[in-house]
């Protein structure tokens, strides 16, 4: 059942450098270029539990990953291809899996824009097909063919995107190989050898007379290593090239999810999370975690979107914040208030142009936002169960917020959480909010009501500020 059902995103980085050797523990200063990967967790006990990041240095001898290690957080969402000066000390562990604890790192030159990378037209991607020295993928090429670029709607990464973006991205490519690498793979290095496989793959497809350097975009299809202890995709972030790695066979029914959520993280979206504050519909906290309980397993997953929805569900698609974040919502369609008023919604997929997502922000703090919209079970969306459908739904954004995850290291980023607007009680998500009902922010004083439908059928919502 579980897929890339990983319990928390983790980013990991990478940084490549020349010509050095390692000696451990030592303090040592390094420049090189940083690279940003999303993974995903594996079920519980996998050794990579929770957000990390990791790095890579290029040795003579290969690569070598290392968890990256801020003792203090690092606040600045740096993505791939920054240059960066770096010191600290290499502290070694087991093989592979030694740990880089950064006691200070400088961004060399002007960093590109950590901003998600926002995309139209037609992407080219580099499909290549790869196998291990001890381990074969039963995908073939037609099933890949399928999944990545041909099969309709929700079937494909393709299909996925011409939906969420409404025709404005799209893929193609070729699909190259099969690959057969030198490495070996097990459960002992599903987690740290990607970009080695990267390298060894693209060196095989060079050889083979591909033009691997002339694509931005790099997908690697790749044998399932262990269902139960390594990741079903990782990616990239940010920087002149793009990776993707997928290590998932099961062509008909979760690659292509797996395809287009990695896909997700290429293009800068984080997991949208879910926020269930028991008997409040949301709690006093600045932020949310720090006051409302999670939703079991389904906490960083749970936010019934794109980026998320697995099998309790089905898949729909992204999240209105995520949907914008992402260039495909137009300005035109959204409007940010800041005090009470009355709208009219249309479905956020529809598509026309009408008022499709109300920007709440916090007068007492910029970075803390409200986002309204509604969702209709139909086209992308027609796998979203009632309770998302009813009424409006609130995603709550923050900026820069920081959590501290495994070993003490704490985490800065950008996260979405759909709140659980119209069931303020235990036991369950209830999102929309009920027609007649408000949600209330009373620590915020805002307030969303869902006033009933017009006569064309739009939802009209009140935002109330102030405790109005
Ligand atoms: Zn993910």
């Amino acid at each position: 059942m579980f897929i890339l059902r990983c319990g928390t995103l983790f980013v990991a980085a990478g940084l490549f450098l020349l010509g050095l050797s390692l000696r451990s523990p030592h303090l040592t200063e390094r420049t090189g270029e940083l690279t940003v990967f999303h993974g995903e967790d594996g079920p519980a006990g996998q050794p990579f539990t929770g957000r990390q990041y990791v790095f890579t240095t290029q040795e003579a001898d290969g690569f070598t990953s290392y968890d990256l290690h801020f003792p203090e957080g690092y606040r600045t969402r740096l993505p791939s291809g920054t240059q960066v000066s770096l010191r600290g000390t290499v502290v070694e562990r087991d093989k592979g899996r030694s740990l880089l604890r950064v006691e200070d790192l400088v961004v060399e030159a002007g960093a590109p824009n950590p901003s998600a990378q926002a995309r139209r037209g037609v992407e080219e991607i580099l499909v290549l097909r790869v196998d291990f020295a001890n381990i074969t993928s039963s995908l073939t090429e037609a099933d890949i063919q399928g999944a990545v670029f041909n099969n309709a709607g929700l079937g494909s990464l393709n299909g996925y995107y011409r939906l969420v973006s409404q025709g404005a991205l799209t893929f193609e490519g070729p699909v190259e190989g099969v690959f057969t690498l030198t490495a070996t793979a097990d459960t002992s290095n599903c987690w740290t050898d990607t970009m080695a496989w990267a390298k060894e793959a693209d060196a095989l497809a060079r050889a083979a007379g591909i033009e691997v350097d002339a694509y931005r975009w790099v997908m690697y299809i790749m044998p399932e290593i262990s269902t139960t202890i390594c990741p079903r995709g990782t990616s990239t972030e940010g920087g002149p090239v793009l990776r993707t790695w997928i290590f998932n066979e099961n062509a008909t029914t979760t690659l292509p999810h797996t395809l287009w959520h990695e896909v997700g993280h290429n293009l800068g979206l984080r997991h949208a999370r879910n926020l269930d504050c028991g008997f409040e519909a949301i709690g006093p906290g600045v932020f949310p975690t720090q006051q409302c309980n999670w939703v079991g397993v389904e906490n960083e997953y749970g936010g019934y979107d794109g980026m998320n929805a697995f099998s309790t569900t089905g898949l729909v698609g992204m999240n209105a914040p995520h949907k914008a974040e992402l260039g495909f919502l137009d300005e035109a369609d959204q409007i940010t208030v800041t005090e009470g008023g009355t709208y009219l919604l249309v479905p956020l997929y529809d598509p026309g142009p009408g008022l499709k997502m109300i920007n709440i922000s916090f007068g007492d703090d910029s970075n803390r936002t409200y986002h309204i919209s509604r969702r209709l079970a139909r086209g992308i969306d027609v796998n979203l169960p009632p309770e998302m459908t009813l009424g409006p739904v609130v995603n709550y954004t923050a900026e820069n917020y920081s959590e501290v995850g495994p070993g003490g290291m704490v985490y800065w980023d950008t996260w979405t959480w759909l709140v659980n607007a119209g069931g303020p009680t235990p036991g369950g998500m209830q999102p929309a909010i009920a027609e007649g009902a408000t949600f209330e922010d009373p620590y915020r004083r805002i307030s969303v009501t869902f006033d009933g439908f017009s006569q064309n059928k739009m939802m009209q919502v009140t935002i109330g500020f102030g405790g109005q």
